[in-house]
């Protein structure tokens, strides 16, 4: 991205602050006027002063002098309080302004975008919160430089090469040739160090991304004793960091030096042509220094606009991610027009295939028809394809080829917001936000009263148990076990009340008395509904209405459990083997045995 598409797309995000601009610029630029007064004001002192000395006068012809040179830089120094702090605030309240918008415009946008965005491995968490980050901090910063600092800089530069033109042309000319030197020393300087940069950024994220995955599995990495090993990963990322950060260090200091020295060179030459002039009876004493500062003010801010390009080179790379995921259009998600007032809940599929962006094909040529008013369970093993199928009919994903319909209208053309609106998904593990359980609960329909969510909270079988915390409905969601999360999902998705309801494997964390409790509640709201449920709980299987049998992607059965079982294919061999699992021979065996005593 160059620096002027760059200008182009901030300047939306200035635009609702042009006036705090304006006033900003036009502070600057009194204080570019000012910033000239000392180079006068010595040159008069100097020459009035000797003019003095040389006419044998004393302390008493000085006054004046005296009076006015301070008169002028105490009024010159009042003046530039008031300047710069108007300045700073103007240019940090824009700063902050910016920065905010500029982040809500990211959230916004994130938040639209397909979940195949977020399932992509460059977007890892970690990464992408990096990126976005240092993003917004840089753009920011180059606010500041392309609306505040650099117009004021270029006018401070030019004010004074104006007037060393006007001092004498040749002093002119050593003050115009340093210019375009240190530029391209500077431009030098930028080449050489733009890949390093960019391979520090991604050290960083990379470095970021290993942290949060250290604080994710600290269990894991704790009970296999593997701490050893995960600080000997990030020693060698930290490594390679440092060699680069040091790589930068090291062409920063050498081009650093040798701007350093042209301009040491340009006062040399200043002082020498001067000092020439002076002698020569062309000048008064009071040039020399006239001149040195003069030359100053030239250089001094072109000094700075060597620390503006690289914040500007540096910002650049962060700008340029930033905008390449506020503007991942294609990661957009689709949305149809299509509302339907009355939806039944009719599912049908129709020769899906669906790949991963991965590559990973998770669904071949699937057919199906789930009906309204029923319970269909999804059987097979792990890696079937049943949540990626259910993910589907959320629009999470859209299918590589074939149909899915839903009351007889293609998903595609369904309004996504109205589709999800009218679907409710408890998944194995569910997400609870940092918040009460009230808070937790009320996400299913945040303009629910207090007693719906307590009632949605009767029917997850929850209730009881929130009743016996200290600060119950206010305690916080967080804190409770991987069972209780589950059920306050449950609850959520009860206050939504949806006529769709997906469930995957939602009493896997679930006690067996929990368990129970939610099988009674499920059965009660199934009426009227569409339920889909995964699961590998025999007895939610057995009392499902209908029975889809998937194996490696594929569409393997379809019937009602007797069906199924008396076919003898996969359904019945994944059935024996859950029997098996849970001792079903002993447990009956016992339970016979209790029965006849
Ligand atoms: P199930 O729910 O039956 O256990 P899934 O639908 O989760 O199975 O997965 C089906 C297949 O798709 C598996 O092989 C899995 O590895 C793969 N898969 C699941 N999610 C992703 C993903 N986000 N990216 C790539 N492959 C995936």
């Amino acid at each position: 991205m160059s620096l002027i598409d760059l200008f182009h797309k901030l300047r939306r995000f200035v635009h609702p602050y042009r006036l705090l601009v304006v006033a900003t610029l036009f502070l600057t630029l009194v204080g570019a006027f000012t910033a000239q007064v000392n180079a006068w004001i010595l040159r008069y002192a100097v020459d009035s002063i000797s003019a003095i000395i040389n006419h044998g006068q004393g302390l008493k012809a000085g006054y004046t002098v005296l009076i006015t040179i301070t008169c002028i830089l105490l009024g010159k120094e009042v003046l530039n309080t008031f300047v710069q702090f108007g300045q700073k605030y103007f240019g940090e309240r824009l700063r902050i302004l910016v920065a905010q918008d500029l982040a809500q415009a990211m959230i916004e946008k994130i938040l639209t975008y397909r979940v195949t965005f977020y399932t992509d491995n460059d977007n890892e968490a970690g990464r992408l919160q990096t990126r976005i980050d240092r993003g917004i901090a840089s753009l920011t910063r180059l606010v500041q430089i392309f609306f505040i600092e650099i117009l004021p800089l270029f006018a401070n530069s030019i004010i004074a090469l104006i007037m060393m033109f006007y001092a004498n042309f040749y002093v002119g000319l050593i003050g115009l040739c340093i210019i375009p030197i240190y530029f391209y020393v500077t431009h030098r300087q930028a080449l050489k160090l733009g890949s390093w940069r960019r391979k520090q950024r991604d050290y960083r994220e990379t470095k970021s991304q290993g942290i949060i995955s250290i604080i994710e599995s600290i269990m894991v990495i704790k009970s296999f004793n593997r701490e050893q090993l995960e600080s000997t990963k990030q020693l060698t990322l930290q490594k390679e960091l440092t060699d680069n950060q040091m790589k930068t260090r090291h062409i920063s200091f050498v081009f650093d030096g040798i701007k350093s020295f042209i301009e040491q060179f340009g006062v040399v030459l200043i002082i020498i042509l001067t000092a020439f002039l002076v002698l020569n009876g062309q000048m008064t004493i009071g040039a020399i220094m006239f001149h040195i500062l003069l030359f100053s003010n030239v250089s001094a801010p072109i000094r700075q606009l060597h620390r503006i390009y690289d914040e500007m080179n540096d910002g650049l790379i962060y700008a340029e991610s930033y905008f390449q995921i506020l503007e991942a259009d294609n990661e957009a998600e689709p949305s149809g027009q299509y509302i339907n007032k009355n939806l039944k809940g009719l599912f049908e599929l129709k020769q899906v295939n669906f790949t991963y962006p991965n590559g990973k094909q998770a669904l071949h040529d699937i057919n199906m028809r789930i009906e309204p008013n029923k319970i269909t369970a999804l059987v097979g093993l792990s890696g079937a394809g049943k949540s990626t199928l259910i993910n589907l009919l959320d629009k999470f994903y859209t299918p590589d080829s074939g149909q899915i319909y839903l009351d007889g209208v293609d998903l595609a053309e369904y309004d996504t917001h109205f589709l999800r609106e009218n679907i409710g998904l408890v998944l194995q593990r569910n997400h609870i936000f940092n918040g009460t359980i009230e808070e937790n609960i009320r996400y299913g329909n945040p303009n629910a009263d207090f007693d719906t969510v307590v009632d949605a909270a009767k029917k997850a079988f929850i209730h009881d148990q929130i009743m016996l915390l200290p600060e119950q409905y206010q305690s916080k969601a967080l804190e409770l076990s991987g069972g209780q999360q589950q059920r306050i999902a449950i609850a959520r998705m009860f206050i939504k009340n949806p006529p769709i309801i997906f469930l995957d494997e939602p009493t896997a964390s679930l006690d067996a008395i929990a368990t129970e409790q939610i099988k009674n509640s499920l059965d009660a709201i199934k009426k009227d509904r569409t339920v889909i449920i995964i699961s590998h709980s025999i007895s939610q299987i057995i009392d499902s209405d209908y029975i889809y049998v998937m194996k490696d992607g594929r569409l393997m059965e379809g019937g009602t459990h007797e069906e199924l079982y008396e076919q003898n294919g996969t359904y019945s061999e994944i059935f024996n083997a859950m029997a098996r699992s849970l001792n079903i021979d002993k447990i009956t065996d016992k339970i016979g045995k209790i029965q006849n005593k």
